[in-house]
């Protein structure tokens, strides 16, 4: 604890996925020193020849610049990341865990040990893995136990809390930082890690490791809430003829309750929310709060229920059935201007109208190749035009502009017939049923 802050820190960086491949690149954009290091020798190779494995705009250009400035390396050699770095950043993968609703820690224990066993100075280790609350002190026992630094080993946690698709952007200004420290050494250190950042008038909030570990999984739990509060209000809508647009809007123009994340339609999904909500769940049980967070299992109905209901509206628009029907299912990410396909409810959608028989074919402008990997027995168009040629129901299932902007009249001549479900609010009602479309949307009348 008394050992000097350096004062503008080597960084390394380990795991090098969508939050830690573009932490190290804008660390290095700021003109830190930065080594990223994964397991996966695929992704080193690839980032260290200035291409991301990932689908992230604006990402490529900063890497390359990066790597271009010589400030940005990549490994997959601990020894060399434990001797490199002043403070050392871990951004592995905390997946659900198989069968269970608890998180899967052995990426972030494994990073953290073997890491640690390596170092021979001091040096500050700094989880940002979205982890359960208690995670980063069992780690500090378990870390001090194999380093030769033995107890001089500290840890801090810093969540993070950047969006796929703006990922650049919100690491280089976010709504706000989180230090959670055990020393002021430690907190000196993240000082100077994030100088740049924080010298934009970026609030900061110091707190300890467990108020920081709780703050990520309170705010993706919150933003999950808002998502299902609307869609639960669609299903009212549903069985009462509302409209749940005209609903959103109204209840946004309140301060208190604001327009974003209001938005009601397919739901959330991706790498975060739904692990995160399940994640909490299971670790609130186990502290003996369950009772407390119990919401969030029907916030997770809530958000399934919507796939369930899509479903609907397609065997519906379909005529009762599915069997043998050919579905043009537009999008597979969870979300547009990504191609992560972890939890989508887009492919899920797709799955699922595969499995009443339907003969679906899925069509993403990024998230082909993933979604192919991830469900290999639906068929995948190469383009909008090939998707939907033929289509007897067309469902908009990730928002794409792609989608958004495409002419229904155009596409009226390419479909069997001109049954529309907008599974995201996306496409113009009215330009839709202008051009001939019978369109359905969940949350909303039939319509004319
Ligand atoms: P990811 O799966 O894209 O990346 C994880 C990386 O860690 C992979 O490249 C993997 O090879 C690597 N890895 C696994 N074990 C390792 C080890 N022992 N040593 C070194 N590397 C190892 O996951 P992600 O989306 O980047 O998420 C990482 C963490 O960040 C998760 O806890 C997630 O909840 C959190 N998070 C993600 C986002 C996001 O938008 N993706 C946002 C905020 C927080």
């Amino acid at each position: 604890t008394s050992a000097p802050i350096v004062d503008h820190p080597r960084m390394t960086v380990i795991g090098t996925g969508y939050l830690g491949a573009t932490h190290a690149v804008c660390m290095a954009a700021l003109g830190f020193d930065v080594l990223g290091v994964d397991v996966d020798e695929g992704k080193i190779e690839a980032l260290a020849e200035g291409r991301t494995p990932f689908f992230e705009p604006g990402l490529p250009e900063k890497l390359r610049e990066a790597l271009d400035s010589g400030r940005l390396r990549f490994t997959t050699d601990f020894d060399r990341a434990a001797e490199f770095g002043d403070i050392h950043f871990v951004c592995v993968g905390t997946p659900q865990l198989p069968g269970s609703n608890a998180a899967d820690l052995r990426f972030v224990d494994s990073a953290f040990t073997e890491l640690a066993r390596r170092m021979t100075r001091k040096a500050l280790l700094v989880g940002k893995s979205t982890v359960p609350i208690g995670t980063a002190s069992r780690i500090t026992a378990a870390v001090q136990a194999v380093s030769p630094l033995g107890d001089e080993l500290e840890l801090a946690w810093n969540p993070e809390f950047l969006r796929e698709g703006f990922a650049v952007d919100d690491t280089l200004h976010p709504d706000r930082l989180v230090f959670g420290v055990s020393s002021e050494w430690a907190e000196g250190q993240l000082r100077a890690a994030f100088r740049p950042i924080l010298d934009d008038d970026t609030p900061l909030v110091v707190s300890d490791l467990a108020t920081a570990e709780l703050v990520k999984v309170a705010a993706n739990s919150f933003l999950a809430t808002k998502i299902s509060y609307i869609n639960a209000m669609a299903e009212v809508c549903e069985a009462t003829g509302a409209d749940v647009n005209q609903l959103a809007v109204a209840l946004g123009y309140d301060d208190r309750i604001g327009p974003r994340f209001l938005k009601p339609g397919l739901g959330f999904g991706g790498g975060c929310l739904p692990k995160d909500i399940r994640a909490f769940t299971f670790r609130a049980a186990e502290l003996g709060v369950g009772q407390a967070v119990a919401f969030l299992e029907e916030v997770d109905a809530i958000n399934i229920r919507r796939r369930v209901r899509t479903v609907d509206l397609v065997r519906e628009l379909a005529g009762g059935s599915l069997e043998g029907v050919r579905v043009a299912a537009l999008g597979a990410a969870f979300k547009p201007n990504s191609d992560d396909v972890r939890d989508a409810p887009a492919l899920d959608v797709a799955r699922m109208l595969y499995l009443e028989g339907a003969s679906v074919s899925v069509y993403d402008p990024e998230a082909t190749e993933n979604a192919h990997r991830a469900y290999p027995d639906l068929d995948y168009a190469s383009s909008l035009t090939e998707a939907v040629t033929g289509a007897s129901v067309v469902a908009l299932l990730t928002e794409w502009d792609e989608f958004r902007d495409a002419d229904p009249a155009a596409l009226g001549e390419l479909v069997a017939a001109r049954h529309v479900v907008d599974g995201r609010h996306a496409l113009d009602a009215d330009r839709y049923r202008a051009a001939g479309w019978e369109y359905r949307a969940l949350g909303l009348p039939a319509g004319p």
